[in-house]
């Protein structure tokens, strides 16, 4: 037996999208054959049935109407399948033989362009990566087709840097060169939840510099390393296979350094809750719910980058601070812009469509009632004086031209299909004027047809309608038989009724059917000959829509400043961070207003580097050291922050080693995982990073974790390559005993105060180090039954007892025998063991053949000085 001419052709189309399911177009339906039908059945809940295909066995089949197709496509792809959408090429009717059909796109969860199943303030990425472990360096570019950014850079071949950028850009899908190793791919499927479609070399490789030069003519791609314009090769050949066109508003490539933003690593980003919470992943309880009160798309989308990259150059760090001011200075104006950009609807994405060709009039309508906003947008403008805002009238294009073109082509309601017609404006086209005064005319004449008709007739219930079957024809009711006239010609029987058509009837049918029929296609191809000519003027218009986006999002953070009392920070370069009155932007909301306690921080380069925060459970030392971080990126993406005052040093890099990680689920217990990004934050801090570890080495045996984090704070302090600004909180209190012996440690701790049995949290930080951890009294807050919490303190009193005695008797020695080596002797370390052998081990290792005289006098009296303390 031999398939049917139209399975032929459907093999041919699958053939070319195996991977994904193929939505096959046959009249009104999409249907889906054999594997596909079963998957898609099951997963969309559709029923399976058959279709003779030629063969013995009917063909699984299923199918959904091609005007509800969005949604279960959607579905599809959110259940990490790719969907080929197969479309009839030409009008069955005109068709000679099978009708025409092949893919029009493949849907994938990255390149998804609808713009109501994708969130409005955030990017829609995909991400590629070439990486071949041979080289020094990974390629990585991201594209959001449907706002047409494109992004790449090149990072060190290091996994750490290639999940920040991940973390940061939160793609939804990845193409991967298959020359990564397998466990890599594993372990990103395993972190992230993002699609990934691997990709060989030569996919990468082939003409990379030549189609790279042809869609980004403006940019010279010569300067560039191979392995990113490897990766912009494949991201580039992805859209056009999946959009099986290149698309207009991808035209510019912005290359980033990923040392030129403030890196946040992973963990930072999920720890300190930058754009959604740890635990429910939702935007509200985040910092970006507190800073995001923008009133377009595009500025959500703007701050949520400029959260996600904060700026380290001084200068633009200031150009935002200085706008934020002015506009916050500025009451009234504030308020004419919010309201200006209010009407503003999101015009890079509706260009996106405009470039993808599946813009409709709607939403031109809606863009030409954004850019109808311009002239006040730029009025509103005109009145600032800081670099930032003065650019940003002068170069706003108020695209005067495109919406000329739209106001007088597109109507004001126009309809929601681009082939229904009704789209365009009376006055705009002569022929489609004569063509609706033709259709109207025609419609009114059948209206006056039923009047004359029933006079001359005299049949009182004579009615002249309309159906898709017979088209216009006159009914008449049994009971009026005997008085229709000769020239009616019977069509239809009905229970109740007859219908007719008349000669005349027919020919003004078909005048009304003509002019219908010409009406829609003149305006649909009118319709694509105003799109094309918008989307000449794409990128004039991409740049005006980032103007607007960088307003609102200015605006937002002034308003934001202004509602919660920030203050414009200080910026340095002299590695001193100074706040005054600190607080936590997204904790001071949560608890009762005016209930957060502000404190001061201050850390520098030299004396007080390493701050060493102890207290007891629950006294707030996390919320402190967040809120040293989350103020310092605040000020580093141009907002004001929760403080009264505050000179902040630019840092390179945050770091956090704070609370339980995902990748726990991943195999890793709690202690490794722990370990594996204190090892990875000591690989690759700097001076100018910031790094907030909180109780490093919990995670295993007192003496053990008590070692550890007692000797990363000597590696973060005495490491002349790290020297790192750090905030420490623990609870080792032994630990408050670095401080004048490691340089740069300080102590502090959060107060309270203990009445009776009670701990009352006064939650401000005081110099010092704490004594006592108030554990048990925190338990007995959390609700520990009393039985538990009293037994806990006879046990305390005991080991505490038994603590003592081993420090004064004959016990003492075995104790100290097993921990002298390691300082540790009794509950109290011996510093001056550990200082004599640091100072030999200093002695040791000086490279006296590879040192000049100068450089061994100089640590030999740093030595010197030291060991007069010992
Ligand atoms: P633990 O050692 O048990 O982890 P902690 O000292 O790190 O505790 P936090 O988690 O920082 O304590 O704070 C506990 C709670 O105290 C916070 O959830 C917050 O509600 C409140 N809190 C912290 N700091 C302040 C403050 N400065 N003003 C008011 N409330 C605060």
């Amino acid at each position: 037996m031999a398939l049917t001419p139209m399975m032929v052709q459907y093999f041919s189309v699958k053939e070319k999208c195996k991977d994904a399911i193929l939505f096959y177009r046959l009249g009104d339906f999409y249907e889906m054959f054999f594997e596909d039908a079963k998957i898609a059945s099951k997963e969309l809940e559709l029923v399976l049935t058959g279709r003779n295909c030629g063969l013995e066995e009917k063909a699984p089949m299923c199918g959904i109407p091609y005007h509800a197709a969005n949604n279960y496509i959607l579905r599809l792809v959110n259940k990490g399948y790719k969907v080929a959408i197969c479309e009839q090429l030409e009008d069955p009717k005109a068709a000679k033989g099978i009708v025409k059909r092949d893919i029009i796109k493949i849907v994938t969860p990255g390149t998804y362009t609808d713009s109501s199943f994708l969130e409005d303030t955030k990017n829609n990425y995909i991400m590629s990566i070439y990486y071949n472990e041979k080289d020094k360096y990974t390629g990585i570019s991201f594209a959001d087709i449907s706002t047409g950014e494109f992004l790449s850079t090149v990072a060190l071949s290091d996994l750490s840097i290639v999940y920040d950028e991940i973390s940061k850009f939160d793609p939804k899908e990845m193409i991967i060169v298959d020359t990564i190793d397998e466990n890599v791919i594993k372990e990103i499927k395993e972190r992230f939840p993002i699609y990934i479609t691997v990709k060989d070399e030569t996919y990468f490789r082939e003409n990379a510099r030549e189609n790279t030069r042809k869609t980004f003519t403006s940019f010279n791609e010569d300067y560039y390393e191979d392995n990113m314009i490897y990766s912009v090769n494949a991201l580039l050949n992805y859209i056009y296979e999946t959009q099986k066109a290149s698309l207009s508003n991808i035209f510019n490539i912005e290359v980033y350094n990923v040392n030129n933003f403030l890196t946040i690593d992973i963990n930072s980003r999920r720890n300190l809750e930058i754009t959604e919470t740890l635990r429910d992943k939702t935007k509200k309880g985040s910092l970006l719910w507190i800073l995001d009160k923008t009133s377009t798309a595009m500025g959500g989308r703007e701050i949520r980058r400029w959260l996600e990259q904060p700026l380290i150059n001084k200068t633009d760090i200031t150009e935002r601070l200085d706008a934020v001011e002015e506009i916050k200075n500025n009451i009234a104006l504030h308020e004419e812009i919010k309201a200006n950009l209010k009407d503003i609807y999101d015009i890079e994405r509706i260009v996106g469509k405009v470039s993808a060709k599946s813009v409709n009039a709607k939403e031109l309508l809606a863009l030409k009632m954004s850019i109808g906003q311009l002239p006040s947008v730029k009025t509103n403008l005109l009145n600032f004086k800081t670099n930032l805002l003065s650019r940003m009238y002068s170069n706003l294009d108020l695209l005067e031209d495109v919406y000329k073109i739209l106001d007088s082509s597109i109507k004001d309601s126009p309809s929601l299909s681009v082939k229904d017609g009704d789209i365009i404006k009376e006055g705009f086209n002569e022929e489609i004027d004569s063509l609706r005064q033709a259709k109207l005319n025609g419609k009114k004449w059948i209206a006056a047809l039923e009047q004359q008709e029933k006079q001359s007739t005299g049949i009182k219930s004579l009615k002249v309608s309309y159906n898709g079957v017979f088209g216009y024809y006159i009914e008449v009711t049994k009971t009026n038989l005997d008085l229709v006239p000769e020239n009616y010609i019977r069509k239809q029987t009905l229970a109740n009724a007859e219908r007719y058509i008349t000669e005349e009837l027919k020919e003004m049918e078909s005048k009304i059917l003509g002019a219908e029929e010409k009406l829609l296609k003149l305006e649909y191809s009118l319709f694509i000959e105003i799109r094309d000519k918008i989307e000449s003027e794409v990128e004039r218009m991409k740049k005006s829509a980032k103007i607007l986006a960088q307003l609102d999002s200015l605006s937002s953070l002034a308003k934001v400043a202004l509602d919660n009392n920030y203050c414009k920070p200080k910026i340095n370069e002299k590695g001193e961070i100074n706040i005054k009155e600190g607080r936590h932007p997204v904790v001071e909301k949560m608890i009762p207003s005016g209930g957060f306690i502000s404190n001061d921080s201050y850390i520098n380069e030299k004396d007080q580097q390493l701050i060493l925060i102890t207290g007891p459970n629950m006294a707030g030392k996390s919320t402190y050291m967040r809120q040293i971080a989350l103020i310092t990126i605040m000020a580093q993406m141009g907002s004001f922050i929760p403080a009264k005052e505050a000179n902040l040093s630019i840092c390179d890099k945050v770091y956090t080693r704070i609370g339980a990680s995902d990748d726990l689920a991943n195999g890793k217990s709690t202690f490794m995982v722990e370990m594996w990004e204190v090892a990875n934050i000591l690989k690759n801090a700097t001076k100018n990073s910031l790094i907030l570890l909180d109780e490093v080495g919990r995670g295993t045996s007192t003496y053990d974790g008590l070692s550890i984090a007692w000797s990363v704070i000597e590696y973060i302090c005495n490491n002349p390559d790290m020297k790192s600004k750090t905030l420490f909180a623990t609870h080792y209190h032994e630990l408050v005993n670095l401080e004048g012996k490691v340089d740069g440690v300080v102590n502090y701790s959060v107060s309270v105060k203990k009445i009776g049995k009670e701990i009352a949290f006064l939650r401000k930080i005081v110099r010092g180090g704490a004594d006592e951890s108030y554990g048990i009294e925190v338990a007995k807050l959390a609700g520990l039954p009393e039985q538990v919490l009293s037994r806990a303190r006879t046990i305390l009193k005991e080991l505490e007892f038994n603590q003592k005695k081993a420090n004064n008797i004959e016990e003492k020695e075995a104790l100290v025998s097993q921990e002298i080596s390691l300082g540790l002797e009794g509950k109290q370390m011996d510093f001056n063991e550990l200082e004599k052998d640091n100072l030999i081990c200093e002695l040791k290792n000086m490279d006296l053949l590879n040192m000049t005289p100068i450089e061994c006098l100089n640590k030999l009296n740093k030595i010197c000085e030291k060991a007069k303390f010992v």
